[in-house]
């Protein structure tokens, strides 16, 4: 006999188990994870729907006590029960309320009950029958998008609407006008490397081998005319593609290319949308009406009845981690989706994060290589400047001598220059000079960081700001200052220096509004402005061809803090900085300011290099131990209360410890930011070469937390992408 255990679907959080059922001999073939049925529920064994999550050989609770299945529900809309499956898939993997991963995977939310009224609404004024009206709106609340609806309180439903809720219509708008009607054609020929590739796949994909492809390719070696060829194939067969790309890695550009082949066929998902928006796409995707879909992470969740190919641009980029519970990774829950759907997965990087390269080189991914740039243009040439040297040279400006030089040059060449740095603000920190007191949040373990056309210090982690001291709150003191360059400093600097020079700045100040990172992009592109100066946003597949030099103001700033991954971030954002120098006929060149000359990141990434850089990291990984060369699971305790959260996570680290002999546990320790808004962090890290230890470590946290209430809070993350 076998059981299943099933989430009924009713609109209480109170219900957030699964409840074991026993699966009748002869439904045993037809249920499977997903699978919606009927069953028995409560006092009254009133018939309800479910959901079935998994399937036991042996049930936890008595067998006595327990009901059977009544039957499985055929349903309309096979896209839900995958949907479900994936959840499933989430809830196990990284620790989550099932409650919680539904309302990931499913498309819900206040349109859908505005929506619902207004259908039903119109139908009773044209029908005048009330029966007719229930009937309408009662199909359309099929599902349990629709219950967990009323489940959902608005304050989910608003950081839903950040995560997920996105929307085609204001680009969909201002695409129509300039899409050439000849949808389908292409002036493209694809070279020698890039044919080579469609072969093999199409040879893999004809004889049903579905797998995972990493796609290394430099800047501008033809990714994207790849990635439309095989979803071409894959929307010939009538089956659909997911193509995934960064949070603001859509230029309008690469949107034109895909409406050119697509048409209306394609829907194109923005993050900076009207909540409820991914209804609609939703929607249109039930109804058939869409092939292709471009969005971030969440476009993952799109309802489509049958993928065929789901695509990861840019796939080592961090936005595709959820930094939100569940901590998922897009990538993994995107294969575990084409496994669902017999689709395969194509992961495409300048950079590929060192676990995916990982994979490749051990087979499990298949590597194809794109190592010339389309058109054909020379790399950018980069120089790599100490500025301790300069330093001592007596050169205190925030520009080496090299970079002066070359921006005095192209700025009289009347060509373009792009400044990065990695951080936002006007500065830093502010400290005292007289007594070295630094400004600090009161309700965090971080200093506030000054943004001065705000006349503000602003702590970046709850937001409390209060205007900028004249006097040292410690001693009087006048003399307080901030430290570290930032973009506004920058921008400050080059106006000092170049008089009547005209800056663009991009940063998380001046993208705040709706619109204003298109519309900064857009202006430096038609040439606006001389120098555009930003953070890591303006590094991301911009194509600006009269840019000819980027300086990097300080290369440094990404590593040191306390991350594993900090090399590879710098090799990253080092190597695609540089790609944007010199896209189009003049050749470009790099200036690379750090005080680590000689860290490899910065040395690789200068050159070029990604082999080199991928060796020496995974010596780093193997001898430290972290991914790829083993897992590890990040434990976050918080609370009000210090002693609460500290208590708490030595006893989990205790229960992991008790889990397995292999794994190995680290910790716990006080976070690296050990207080966020008055509340304490404390963080114990397990690492294993087998992902299933790490899970059934959670597994058992995840009981003893049931049955040992305290309150604080508990969160897990695999393989993190950013230091606790
Ligand atoms: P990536 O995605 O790797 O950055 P793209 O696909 O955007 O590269 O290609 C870079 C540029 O080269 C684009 O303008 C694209 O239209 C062009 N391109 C790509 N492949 C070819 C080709 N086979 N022939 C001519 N131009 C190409
Ligand atoms: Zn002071
Ligand atoms: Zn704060």
């Amino acid at each position: 006999m076998k059981y299943a255990n099933i989430i009924i679907n009713i609109s209480h959080e109170a219900v957030d188990r699964p409840f074991t059922y026993i699966i009748p001999e002869a439904m045993e073939q037809n249920i499977c994870p997903g699978t919606k049925v009927m069953v028995p529920f409560g006092a009254g064994n009133k018939e309800t729907m479910g959901y079935v999550m998994d399937i036991l050989d042996y049930p936890r609770v008595p067998i006595a006590r327990l009901k059977e299945i009544s039957s499985v529900v055929l349903t309309q809309d096979a896209s839900e029960g995958k949907l479900i499956e994936l959840a499933a898939f989430i809830k196990e993997q990284y620790g989550s309320t099932m409650i919680s991963a539904l309302k990931t995977v499913l498309p819900i939310k206040k349109t859908y009950r505005t929506k619902k009224e207004a259908i039903a609404g119109r139908e009773s004024v044209n029908d005048k029958s009330g029966s007719v009206a229930e009937e309408g709106a009662d199909k359309n609340s099929g599902g349990v998008a629709a219950k967990l609806d009323s489940a959902v309180t608005n304050n989910i439903e608003e950081s839903m609407a950040g995560s997920c809720a996105m929307g085609q219509s204001v680009s969909k708008e201002k695409v129509s006008a300039d899409i050439p009607n000849s949808v389908g054609t292409s002036r493209i020929i694809l070279n020698e490397q890039q044919q080579s590739i469609i072969e093999d796949f199409t040879k893999d994909y004809d004889s049903g081998v579905r797998k995972t492809y990493l796609i290394h390719g430099v800047t501008g070696s033809g990714k994207t005319e790849v990635y439309i060829e095989m979803i071409k194939r894959v929307v010939a067969m009538g089956r659909q593609a997911i193509v995934l790309i960064p949070e603001i890695g859509l230029t309008y550009q690469t949107e034109l290319r895909f409406k050119r082949y697509f048409g209306d066929r394609v829907s194109v998902m923005n993050s900076t949308l009207a909540p409820g928006e991914r209804y609609n796409h939703c929607e249109r995707a039930k109804r058939g009406e869409i092939d292709v879909i471009i969005g971030p992470r969440s476009a993952l969740f799109t309802p489509f009845l049958n993928i065929g190919l789901i695509v990861i641009d840019e796939e080592h980029e961090n936005t595709y981690k959820n930094e939100n519970m569940p901590r998922y990774h897009a990538k993994e829950v995107a294969e575990k989706l084409a496994q669902i759907h017999g689709a395969s997965l194509v992961l495409g990087s300048a950079t590929p994060s060192v676990e995916s390269y990982f994979n490749a080189k051990a087979g499990v991914y298949k590597l194809y290589n794109l190592s010339k740039r389309a058109i054909g243009e020379q790399l950018a040439h980069t120089h790599i400047v100490d500025l301790r040297k300069e330093l001592k040279d007596g050169n205190r400006s925030i520009f080496s001598r090299k970079l002066f030089e070359l921006m005095e040059d192209r700025l009289q060449k009347g060509e373009q220059i792009m400044l990065f740095l990695n951080r936002r603000g006007y500065a830093g920190f502010v400290s005292c000079r007289a007594c070295g007191e630094v400004i600090k949040c009161p309700h965090c373990d971080v200093s506030l960081a000054e943004h001065k056309s705000m006349g503000k210090m602003v702590c970046h982690y709850c937001g409390y700001e209060i205007p900028i001291p004249k006097n040292c709150p410690s001693c009087g003191s006048k003399y307080i200052s901030s430290f570290k360059a930032g973009t506004e400093q920058i921008e400050a600097e080059v106006q000092k220096l170049f008089p009547g020079v005209k800056t663009l700045r991009m940063d998380a100040d001046t993208t705040k509004r709706k619109g204003s990172f298109e519309k900064i992009l857009s202006a430096f592109g038609k040439n606006e402005a001389n120098v555009l100066i930003g953070t890591q946003m303006i590094v991301k597949g911009h194509d600006f061809p009269n840019v000819t030099l980027v300086g990097i103001i300080a290369a440094d700033l990404s590593l040191g803090s306390g991350d594993f991954r900090a090399s590879e971030r710098t090799f990253q954002l080092l190597t695609q900085a540089a790609g944007r120098a010199g896209r189009a006929n003049k050749s470009g060149e790099v200036v690379i300011q750090t005080y680590q000359p000689e860290q490899y990141g910065i040395v690789y990434a200068a050159k070029q290099d990604y082999e080199a850089f991928y060796e020496e990291e995974m010596v780093f990984r193997d001898i430290s131990g972290y991914p790829p060369s083993r897992e590890i699971m990040a434990v976050l305790v918080t609370d009000k209360n210090s002693d609460t959260a500290f208590l708490l996570s030595e006893r989990l680290a205790m229960v992991a410890m008790k889990t397995s002999e292999s794994a190995n546990v680290i910790g716990p320790a006080k976070a690296g930011i050990g207080k966020i808004n008055d509340t304490y962090r404390y963080v114990f890290y397990c690492k294993s070469s087998k992902k299933k230890v790490l899970i059934e470590i959670k597994d058992n946290m995840e009981s003893y937390l049931e049955n040992n209430k305290t309150g604080a809070n508990v969160i897990f993350d695999f393989n993190p992408m950013s230091p606790y």
